[in-house]
């Protein structure tokens, strides 16, 4: 029998030299084209912009999502609304959380067109949105749910096997199998021995491997965040005041309950209020609680004796608008939970807004704070903070925590890479800023691995 000299190739679309916009174009030797992941950029403007390109790698046989967060499937919805998507492919959990996410996105997107039509700073009148919630919504109704480590043939001679990543409810790193070549995608990887979320699934043995680099050049802190969170609670208790906590609706939200419960448990903190204002963490939660398969052992023996992980002794769920305006009036000592976790916007705005200018008050960063957002501004020490169209003074003690994160650092990684049964042919550094990458590319290579950095838009053959 005759092999076709033609092999299959790997275009890098996103995620290149930058830790946003993830998408690998995979396309095969007999033209089958599948995208592994369709992220969004955020962040710059520059990065933003490239969200507005005209799509020129053609109609998309597959589109398989390692996992739910943003900068990894919110492209789908622009993609899908121009007739280029065949197939639409994720774990289980990762559909239910599209359904939340996506639809959000798309509100953002129609939210940020109405903005740039008010201030008339688009160069297109009207601005139009990148996709609008209808689409989003129509998106991830296409999306198919898959089990993990059962392969699944997304298209003619393309077969995709889902494995547990640990990083956020669903997240998978991908095997997939084309032209008798192995490819490891490694999507986001989670860490190990965390509160919620199973461990990540040992590597299988690959000819090529993406590998992320989002921590390439950092580690995380050693001591286990709930010593953190005991401290704010019980400090933010004496200043009287409410205990404000930024956090995003998906993971976070819902790894501050799991401790919350935890040290209430034990005795640590007393049982007090506790609010998520929050619809999408309120329709999240419960999502935890439905997917064994993702996870800690932790919270499967929670869940065989009964008790309930995420669910502090006083905690409330907000839903409706006026509920979470009427949680504005209230005083003296309770805790709310409210996205955006860096302050962005969403519901935790009209918190501050209320009670920043309170030397009572406390505001519990939980997450990373980028440039240019008001969570930044508020770690960096602002004396007042623009929220809504007014400018509010700041006299709240403002804490950070560092020991929550949903990316394992470079040493975790080196601990999931030691257990592949070899290392692979080849590994192609992705998602990570410049220096992340660099320090990764100087360590593997050190080895005596091969390792490329790929630029944006690059094409390799494998
Ligand atoms: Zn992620």
């Amino acid at each position: 029998m005759w092999h076709c000299a033609a092999v299959a190739s790997l275009t890098f679309l996103g995620a290149a030299q930058t830790v946003t916009g993830s998408r690998h174009l995979l396309t095969t030797a007999s033209g089958k084209r599948v995208l592994i992941d369709a992220g969004l950029f955020q962040g710059r403007k520059e990065l933003r912009l490239r969200n507005w390109a005209p799509w020129t790698s053609g109609q998309l046989d597959a589109v398989v999502l390692t996992h739910a967060h943003i900068d990894h499937t919110g492209f789908l919805p622009r993609l899908c609304a121009q007739g280029l998507v065949r197939r639409a492919l994720c774990t289980d959990a990762t559909r239910d959380l599209a359904w939340l996410l996506l639809p959000d996105s798309g509100h953002l997107q129609e939210e940020e067109a109405r903005y740039a039509n008010r201030h008339g700073y688009s160069k297109h009148r009207p601005a139009l949105p990148l996709y609008t919630a209808a689409q989003a919504e129509t998106a991830a109704r296409r999306l198919e749910g898959f089990r993990y480590d059962v392969p699944v043939e997304v298209v003619d001679g393309v077969q995709v096997t889902f494995h547990q990543a640990g990083h956020i409810l669903g997240s998978a790193f991908l095997d997939v199998r084309a032209d008798g070549k192995r490819i490891l995608f490694s999507g986001d990887l989670g860490r190990y021995g965390t509160t919620l979320l199973a461990d990540p699934d040992n590597p299988v043995q690959a000819d090529a491997m993406l590998l992320e680099c989002t921590y390439g050049d950092r580690t995380h802190p050693p001591e286990p965040p709930d010593h953190e969170l005991e401290t704010a609670i019980l400090d933010a208790m004496k200043r009287g005041g409410p205990l404000l906590i930024p956090a995003f609706a998906i993971g976070r939200t819902q790894e501050i309950l799991f401790l919350w419960r935890r040290l209430e448990h034990e005795g640590r903190i007393p049982r007090v209020p506790l609010f998520v204002d929050s619809p999408m963490a309120t329709d999240a939660t419960p999502l935890y609680l439905k997917h064994p398969e993702d996870q800690s052992a932790g919270v499967r023996s929670l869940l065989a004796r009964n008790v309930r992980p995420l669910h502090p002794a006083r905690l409330q769920f907000v839903r409706g608008a006026a509920e979470s305006a009427k949680l504005l009036e209230r005083e003296g000592f309770f805790a709310v939970i409210a996205a955006s976790g860096m302050v962005t916007g969403g519901r935790i705005l009209a918190h501050l807004e209320a009670h920043l200018p309170d030397p009572a008050t406390t505001v519990l960063l939980v997450g990373y704070q980028a440039e240019e957002t008001r969570g930044r501004r508020l770690l960096e020490g602002a004396r007042e903070l623009k929220l809504r169209g007014t400018v509010v003074s700041v006299r709240a003690k403002i804490v950070q925590m560092t020991g929550f994160s949903a990316h394992a650092d470079w040493m975790e990684e080196e601990r999931w890479l030691a257990r592949a049964p070899s290392p692979p042919d080849r590994v192609f550094l992705v998602h990570g800023e410049p220096s992340a990458i660099e320090a990764q590319r100087a360590r593997l290579a050190a080895k005596g691995w091969r390792v490329e950095a790929p630029q944006p838009g690059q094409e390799v053959q494998l």
